[in-house]
């Protein structure tokens, strides 16, 4: 995927423009690129940069909204969980859970065996996965570390750890390869308002300064925690539907905290369900997550010193003998829910992860709660009720809703059919849409990600044996990009000077001149956070090779000394706030 000119945006005009590159905003521009419509995207940082690399990772039903009753919800949830299984075979990896059970806890053993038992069915998997009832000494034996007082038995079921800003990634990758236009690094400052209609954004490119006006005949606001503000841009002020509450996860050692599998109890603090879950490559734990109501700026949402004790808290009350302090926290990162605000005397935890889709004053389309697992259902209803509008749009007064094709005798293009991208017009130039029993169907239900071609992986290691990489290099590669480590392994294999590990956990200069070529990487943080999570994972965030990385960036990227210097030290800062204590 490439960055779009802004310049060249100007004389162009798309069906759609969404505002916000996190997962629903990527999704949404992937699944209606797939339908044929023309689609711009612009995201004011990176991709990802919001919300959607600040999760707890989960690709899930979402197990304790059973106890709220919000069983639809989580039926959906596991049909999409299963779904991405298949889509997404590189970003998902199915591992058990734990859900503890001791002596004071609002579930029983029977309530929480039939909640199990509903798990399974509504993810159709209950043959392959299927929920276990353990005693407490069958705990025990699988987790000998575990407190084991008050502990009355454990329910074993299955769900799935992500990469959530990988995951966004390479839905962004979907999206261009289906002919979406993507712009990062690039803020919406203003809408287009004519006639009372939005037909266009303002857009301020961060990274080369200049202002761009593009045209599009429909907006879609996808910008999570950042709603209020976009919707301001509409009309005028915020409208106060959003809840945002502010999530905080920290990261252990596993010598420190020594759990093999992921187990959900209760907070020994104010007795909400939380989970330690060890990483995906199994060398730390993450412990998740706060739940409070924030009313801060988004930009400026961090971990502070009660959301990391109580999380150590939690920690400590798992593995009393681990006795964690401060000291012990390898990371941290906090990132905001953007839930829609409920009933008046609901409290935090009981607000709805469900999504809802709203016109504004000025036609602009506005999706806000939802989660990770559930954005590519949410992209689908929201580009319908895109579709739709589009179609009204188009319909004149007193005429026949038909499809104006129909007129000029076209057809609608069949939806099972692998759609033409049109490519963006310009202005005046009408390119209608069908009725809507013609509208172009989602088609995102059997179209795979980027990087899931499975089957593509042992010529990559064949070919990589051969060149001499080491295994443990195609395999970090393989866990980060999927089918696409192929990229990685050309530009290892194209420059001498490129197989050089230039940061922890297997860096190397083809790796990052992967990310800047094909993932549109135009940071130092792009690249630390989003493309390899080594923000995350290790515990000095790499900052010891900040000077090879940046440099390496720069030359790639044409920076000055001075910028390569002040990017640097941006993300020497990041990390300094997000490390309670000095590696
Ligand atoms: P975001 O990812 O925040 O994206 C919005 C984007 O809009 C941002 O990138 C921002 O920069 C951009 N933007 C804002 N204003 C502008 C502008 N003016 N111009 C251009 N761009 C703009 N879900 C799960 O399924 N599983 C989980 O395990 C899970 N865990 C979670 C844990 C926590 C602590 C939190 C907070 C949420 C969790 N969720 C989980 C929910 C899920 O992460 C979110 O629902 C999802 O990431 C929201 O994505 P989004 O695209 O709506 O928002």
């Amino acid at each position: 995927m490439h960055r779009a000119d802004p310049e060249a945006l100007a004389q162009r005009e798309f069906d759609l423009i969404v505002i916000g590159g996190g997962i629903t905003g990527v999704a949404t521009a992937r699944d209606a690129a797939l339908r044929g419509l023309s689609v711009l995207l612009v995201e004011k940082d990176d991709f990802a940069a919001g919300t959607s690399s600040r999760s707890t990772k989960l690709i899930h039903g979402g197990l304790r909204y059973l106890e709220t009753y919000q069983f639809k919800m989580v039926a959906e949830s596991l049909q999409e969980r299963e779904r991405m299984l298949r889509l997404a075979p590189h970003l998902t990896t199915v591992r058990p859970f734990l859900y503890l059970l001791y002596r004071g806890y609002p579930e029983t053993r029977f309530k929480l065996s039939l909640g199990l038992a509903f798990y399974d069915a509504a993810s159709g998997q209950w043959r392959k996965r299927r929920h276990a009832m353990l005693n407490r000494q069958q705990v025990l034996d699988h987790e000998p570390n575990l407190n084991p007082e008050g502990l009355l038995g454990a329910g074993r079921f299955y769900d799935v750890l992500t990469d959530d800003a990988r995951l966004t990634l390479d839905t962004a990758k979907g999206a261009a390869q289906a002919g979406a236009v993507l712009l990062n690094h690039a803020r919406v400052t203003r809408l287009l308002i004519e006639a009372g209609e939005a037909r266009g954004v303002r857009i301020e490119d961060q990274l080369g300064g200049g202002v761009v006006e593009v045209r599009g005949r429909q907006v879609l606001n996808a910008t999570g925690p950042w709603t209020e503000q976009t919707r301001a841009l509409e009309d005028g002020g915020p409208t106060g539907r959003l809840r945002p509450t502010k999530g905080v996860h920290i990261v252990l050692r596993k010598r420190d905290f020594p759990l093999n599998t992921a187990v959900f109890l209760r907070s020994p603090d104010d007795n909400r369900v939380v989970w330690p879950i060890p990483s995906l490559d199994d060398s730390l734990v993450y412990v998740g997550t706060t739940d409070t109501d924030y009313t801060g700026d988004p930009d400026a949402v961090a971990p502070n010193e009660s959301d990391l004790q109580y999380l150590l808290n939690v920690a400590n009350q798992t593995i009393p003998d681990a006795r964690l302090d401060l000291s012990h926290v390898v990371g941290c990162w906090a990132g905001l829910r953007p839930l829609v605000a409920p009933l008046p005397g609901t409290s935090t935890g009981n607000t709805s992860r469900e999504h809802t889709i709203t016109a504004g004053s000025a036609g602009m389309l506005t999706i806000s709660g939802g989660k990770l697992t559930s954005s590519r259902l949410m992209a689908r209803q929201f580009v319908d009720a895109a579709v739709e509008r589009l179609g009204r749009s188009t319909h004149r007064p007193g005429e026949p809703s038909r499809h104006p094709g129909e007129r000029t005798g076209q057809r609608a293009e069949p939806s099972d059919q692998p759609s033409r991208h049109p490519g963006a017009r310009h202005p005046g130039e009408r390119r209608d849409l069908p009725i809507r029993t013609r509208w172009p169907r989602s088609r995102t239900a059997t179209t795979p990600l980027p990087g899931a071609e499975l089957d593509r992986l042992p010529g990559i290691r064949v070919r990589a044996a051969a060149a001499g990489v080491p295994a443990e290099l195609v395999t970090a590669w393989i866990a980060r990009y999927g089918s696409n480590a192929g990229g990685v392994l050309s530009r290892w294999l194209a420059a001498p000077e490129a197989s050089e590990v230039i940061g922890p956990r297997w860096l190397t200069r083809a790796e990052v001149r992967y990310c800047v070529d094909e993932e549109m990487c135009r940071s130092v943080e792009d690249l630390m956070v989003r493309r390899t999570s080594l923000f995350y994972w290790d515990a000095t965030g790499g900052v010891s090779y900040l000077d090879t990385i940046s440099t390496e960036l720069a030359s790639r990227l044409g920076w000055t000394e001075e910028e390569r210097v002040t990017q640097a030290d941006a993300y020497r800062a990041l990390v300094a706030r997000h490390r309670p204590t000095p590696a």
